[in-house]
């Protein structure tokens, strides 16, 4: 093969692939405006891949960790040495991390019924809580949620979807008020995504108010976006899923929990038993993907949010709407793309589908989903069933006829899911 053919490759396995030689030569361009972006991106990275490993370190990670345990799981030393590991790269007093936390939802149940009691009540000055939260909460009426055993809610909005309302928040808070959660991520709305400062701010606001008030973050898609977490900030517990940054796309399963130690050990008799605690909880097979995961989380998180950034940049330059702008600093892995049409909105999942890994010869199509107002489509071909650190994307059917897409394990990848969603979002305007 001479030179010549090498330096044809690229482009031609994406002509293979279905990238036209215009999309191309576009997506090369837009990406030569991203340089600068994508470099502290790295230097974010770089840093954090050096925090955990010096937490792997420092906890002297050994290979009989990556082994786990069955039955009641006493003494898994895997388990208790990994969750040692979070505790020193969330800074924290405790951490429960295990397989047994079946999602991000499970773990922000278990951190809140775990330390709530009947008469207390739980403010968000951060506007609604995630959808699924709206049932373990209660505000929409659920079997089990916390308002059958007599917790309340309150709820403070975020001033134009920006920044924080202290004076409601200030009369928001009462005698009852025990816990405070602070949603990192924007989740699939339209308020903005709150930096690691700004949840500081908010903390030191509430603790000056109240210094008993157990102060908790949703730090789900947030984890790794930034050298500091919301722990170093003031968070009495952060809590997150495995299946998004934090697993690094190889954990199957699990969430974790991490904060002072009283808070934590009440959330671990929630999720095993009283008198129990993190005693129990076998870590079956798991370990050796939540160590691995862990490590590679860092550079997974960066490529998720390069390729975030580069659909902002390419889907921007193409005349629509994106939140957050290319340029926007950012502190979760979301990308949101109005697209205006449900043409488009399912021809950008069907890009997402098709460059997948697994099931890429899938057609997606909206559903009527439980729980949601309007049809959904959903792409994803992931290693890992439902995992969102993989590249993946979902829309309502609905006005504005906005997308929402996130992950990509490696940079490569998602850039080239990007190039696939524009190409067939172009190809429905022929
Ligand atoms: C994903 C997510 C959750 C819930 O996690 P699941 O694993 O889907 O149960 C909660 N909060 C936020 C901000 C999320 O992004």
């Amino acid at each position: 093969m001479s030179l010549h053919d090498n330096m044809n490759t690229t482009r031609d396995i994406y002509r293979e692939l279905g990238i036209s030689e215009d999309v191309y030569d576009k997506c090369e361009l837009i990406l030569s405006s991203l340089e600068e972006r994508f470099k502290e991106i790295d230097r974010v990275a770089e840093y954090n891949q050096l925090k955990v490993l010096k937490a792997m370190q420092d906890e002297r990670v050994s290979e009989a960790c990556l082994n786990g345990t069955t039955g009641y799981g006493y003494n898994d030393i895997g388990r208790d040495t990994l969750e040692r590991v979070y505790s020193r790269i969330f800074k924290t007093e405790e951490a429960l991390v295990r397989p047994q936390i079946t999602c991000g939802t499970h773990a922000l149940t278990v951190a809140l019924s775990g330390n709530l009691r009947p008469g207390d009540e739980i403010l968000s000055p951060v506007g609604k809580p995630y959808d699924t939260l709206e049932e373990v909460i209660g505000i929409r009426e659920s079997r089990g949620s916390l308002a059958e055993y007599g917790i309340t809610y309150s709820q403070v909005d975020l001033k134009d979807g920006k920044s924080f309302d202290y004076d409601a928040i200030k009369a928001a808070i009462n005698d009852r008020t025990r816990l405070v959660t602070i949603q990192r991520s924007k989740g699939y709305q339209t308020r903005k995504t709150l930096s690691v400062g700004e949840i500081g701010e908010l903390i030191a606001f509430i603790k000056g108010i109240r210094s008993d008030i157990i102060c908790m973050v949703d730090n789900c898609y947030g984890e790794f976006t930034e050298t500091i977490e919301p722990t170093e900030v003031g968070a009495d517990m952060a809590v997150g899923s495995l299946i998004k940054n934090p697993g690094g796309g190889l954990a199957p399963i699990g969430g974790y929990i991490v904060g002072r130690k009283p808070f934590i050990e009440n959330a671990a008799v929630r999720l095993t038993s009283p008198g129990l605690g993190k005693e129990v909880g076998a870590s079956l097979e798991v370990l050796r993907s939540f160590y691995q995961g862990l490590f590679l989380s860092p550079t997974v998180t960066a490529s998720a949010l390069k390729s975030a950034i580069f659909a902002a940049a390419l889907f921007k330059d193409a005349g629509f709407d994106v939140v957050p702008d290319a340029t926007d600093s950012r502190h979760d892995i979301i990308q949101a793309v109005t697209l205006k049409s449900p043409k488009k909105v399912i021809a950008f999942c069907k890009g997402i589908q098709s460059a997948a890994p697994v099931d890429g010869f899938v057609t997606p199509e909206p559903w009527d989903m439980p729980g949601y107002d309007s049809p959904v489509i959903m792409a994803a071909g992931a290693f890992i069933s439902g995992s969102s650190i993989e590249l993946s994307a979902d829309g309502p059917i609905k006005e504005p006829y906005a997308v929402y897409f996130q992950g990509g394990l490696t940079w490569a990848h998602g850039k080239f899911g990007i190039m696939k969603a524009y190409q067939e979002v172009l190809n429905t305007e022929k």
